[in-house]
């Protein structure tokens, strides 16, 4: 058998995959068991910020591989602290933070304090979460029944009750009740089709909430960790959420969620745990992502980076009349298609010339490269995906 059957024979057929044997990566580049050479337009869906095998990534891992990579939560471990403290102190928020290791699970916690937080003298008050429609935020049946689209509500019910969806972060306050805890809303919605929201709606909406009492989650599972040029996109929002949850880009790969929050006295020992979350190997591993990325963002190339990057991609939405306009922020970027069911089409042409995109909801080719992409790679990525377009 080869890997093909293999892997068809003995893994669950939940996606729909490439059969390329990639062996190597170096940046933004991956290099398959031909020597066949990509450019990685899509960081693993947003998750190798770093780049591919990035050398001091590599050595943080081995390093702490060597000592020790896990004890359990029941002791006090160094990386998770140190990583919790760098991340308050960059992000500016006066938070504590509970690791988990995947943006559901990290979103799943930040509904469990919501709960918590609407609940009085052991009753609950309060427990109605208001999401937005496109919206996305994880697969396990919670995080499933927050996320605003019917199509991902088909099977696995009954569902927990107490979702509201949102048209509009407009329409949001018009939905509070009663029995209203928390909004949760992604800055800019990234399986939904790379849609930024507006800042200063945002910005009202936050307002109004923390008048009412009712809590922001933001999930920046995708936004987070320098996607948008900055720690958070709460950061660059000018917003202050009570709870923030993280995962993809935090570990460089290696698997980690994060939930941040203002509400810093709301678990006791014992309320909520992980077996895995924050061990040693991930929390250093997310040390040492924070620290290459800071570095870079000081360095003035983030920015720089991410220009280039825009430009680039607002002279293709130009060229080619299949694309009505680009959308996004940062290293968070999708060009929309006319005719939605070719998305599928240029994302499979982009890989038979060597460069990998991503789709995304509202017809949406979708980019997440490395945050530490050179312009090299850009350029080479791009000709790449011109190549692929004139070809569709
Ligand atoms: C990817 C993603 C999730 C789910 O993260 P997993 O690690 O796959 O569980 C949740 N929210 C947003 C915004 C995401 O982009």
């Amino acid at each position: 058998m080869d890997l093909k059957e293999i892997d068809l024979k003995y893994v669950l057929h939940s996606y729909g995959r490439e059969y390329i044997n990639f062996k190597y990566g170096k940046g933004a580049r991956l290099y398959d068991e031909n020597g066949r050479e990509y450019i990685d337009f899509t960081s693993g869906i947003g998750v190798v910020s770093v780049g591919h095998g990035n050398p001091r990534l590599a050595d943080a891992i081995c390093d702490q591989a060597k000592k020790i990579i896990h004890i359990s939560n029941l002791f006090l471990i160094e990386p998770q602290a140190l990583l919790a403290k760098r991340l308050v102190e960059l992000s500016g928020y006066d938070m504590r933070l509970f690791f988990a290791n995947s943006g559901a699970e990290a979103n799943e916690g930040a509904i469990k304090i919501a709960r918590k937080y609407g609940e009085v003298d052991g009753e609950v008050k309060r427990y109605k979460i208001i999401t937005l429609k496109h919206s996305f935020h994880g697969r396990t049946i919670t995080a499933l029944k927050a996320t605003g689209q019917e199509a991902m509500h088909t099977y696995f019910g009954p569902f927990p009750d107490g979702f509201v969806y949102a048209e509009s972060i407009e329409q949001i306050p018009e939905l509070i009740d009663g029995k209203t805890v928390a909004v949760m809303i992604e800055l800019i919605q990234g399986e939904g089709g790379v849609e930024p929201q507006d800042k200063e709606a945002v910005q009202r909406l936050s307002r109004e909430l923390k008048k009412r009492d009712v809590l922001l989650i933001v999930d920046e599972v995708q936004t987070g960790i320098y996607r948008t040029g900055e720690l958070l996109a709460s950061n660059l929002y000018e917003i202050e959420p009570d709870i923030i949850t993280l995962a993809k880009g935090l570990g460089g790969g290696v698997p980690i969620g994060a939930i941040m929050t203002g509400l810093k006295d709301i678990f006791k020992p014992g309320d909520h745990g992980s077996t895995f979350g924050g061990n040693y190997l991930s929390t250093r591993a997310a040390l040492e992502v924070v620290d290459i990325l800071e570095e870079y963002k000081d360095s003035g190339k983030l920015d720089e980076r991410m220009l280039y990057f825009e430009r680039e991609l607002k002279k293709i939405a130009q060229e080619f009349d299949i694309f009505t306009k680009d959308v996004g922020l940062g290293f968070m970027r999708g060009l929309r298609v006319s005719q939605s069911d070719r998305v599928g089409d240029i994302v499979k042409s982009a890989l038979r010339k060597g460069v990998l995109v991503l789709k995304a909801g509202r017809g949406t080719v979708r980019f997440l490269p490395p945050i530490t992409i050179t312009k090299e790679e850009i350029d080479e990525g791009f000709d790449r995906f011109k190549e692929a377009l004139k070809e569709i």
